[in-house]
């Protein structure tokens, strides 16, 4: 299984438009394996965007908002 690190480090993305009023938006069921990609990262809507992919490994290696060093 690929994992989402293999595919090197996260490629952000800029959101146009409103910001989402739930993290939840950032997300989208993918049609073909059913995993939840996370449309602020490239690496993961190009993955999806293969045709006959297996879902991705997700290791730790993904966008999340982490707290902030005090
Ligand atoms: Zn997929």
């Amino acid at each position: 299984m690929t994992k989402l690190s293999d595919l090197g480090p996260p490629i952000t993305g800029k959101k146009h438009g409103e910001p989402v009023k739930d993290e939840r938006e950032h997300f989208v069921k993918c049609p073909s394996c059913g995993q939840l990609v996370d449309f602020r990262d490239l690496r993961q809507v190009i993955w999806h965007e293969k045709p006959g992919h297996d879902p991705l490994e997700m290791n730790g290696d993904y966008l999340v908002d982490k707290p902030k060093a005090r």
